[in-house]
């Protein structure tokens, strides 16, 4: 479904991906773990066409993704942030129905039914009339999970979408991702809920540094890293 050859990334003269390969299968759930720092959301952003890789390349369902062929990605890869980052001046159902309304130029009446389900799908059939200030963190996030699914995504990208969040709400966010994995969505997630990757990850990444360090299956990963910056990470937060 996607693939990353060689990817570095710097900025000035800070190299933050250090040539990165990997791919990840249609229906794969990969959590990507590591320390702060180690280029987690550069990689992320890059996939996702945020950022442009400095060298290296990515692929999307096996086409080199370059040129005009970036936009039509973009559309195909949905993103969740920590930070929501909803359109405050618009209501839930409006901050869902944006992009297919204005990107794919879907009428009104059908976008509505569209938001109006997914709102439903992330438990939000409520709130579809209430603006983002009006919502807890775990709402506006369910939100923002709901707003990428609008465009029908081949793959949803998380960057630490819980990390936000008060305690009590991570478990309804982390919830919808669980059933969206259960679907047999793409999904590639940052986060330190280890918890979370150990059960809904076919597979974990762990990054430091700007490079993979290691990959495995999640029980492997987790009772046996094999290398020294994978127990040493571990260790740290376990
Ligand atoms: P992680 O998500 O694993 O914590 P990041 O990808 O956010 O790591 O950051 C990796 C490194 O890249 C950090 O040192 C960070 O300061 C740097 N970095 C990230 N984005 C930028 C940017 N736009 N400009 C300059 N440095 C950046
Ligand atoms: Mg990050």
């Amino acid at each position: 479904m996607i693939k990353g050859e060689q990817i570095t990334k710097s900025f000035g003269k800070l190299q933050v991906l250090k040539g990165i390969d990997f791919s990840v299968e249609k229906g794969e759930v990969v959590a990507l773990i590591g320390p702060s720092g180690s280029g987690k959301s550069t990689l992320l952003r890059c996939l996702n066409h945020l950022e442009e890789p400095t060298s290296g390349s990515i692929y999307f369902e096996e086409a080199h993704v370059k040129g005009k062929a970036i936009n039509k990605v973009r559309q195909d890869v949905g993103m969740v942030f920590q930070h929501f980052h909803l359109f405050p001046h618009m209501t839930a159902l409006e901050n869902v129905i944006y992009a297919p309304v204005k990107v794919k130029g879907m009428n009104k009446t059908e976008a509505a039914k569209l938001g109006t389900d997914l709102l439903t799908k992330v438990g939000l059939k409520e709130k579809c009339d209430e603006y983002p200030n009006r919502l807890s963190g775990g709402q506006k996030q369910r939100v923002a999970i709901a707003r990428a699914l609008a465009m029908e995504p081949k793959v949803m990208l998380f960057d630490e979408p819980t990390s936000a969040l008060d305690p009590e709400m991570v478990k309804e966010v982390l919830d919808v991702m669980k059933s969206l994995a259960h679907t047999g969505m793409t999904m590639i997630i940052v986060t330190h809920e280890m918890g979370f990757a150990r059960e809904v990850a076919d597979r974990i990444l762990f990054m430091d540094d700007g490079k993979i360090i290691e990959e495995g299956e999640p029980q492997a990963f987790f009772s046996n890293p094999q290398s020294d910056r994978g127990k040493g990470f571990l260790e740290k937060i376990l």
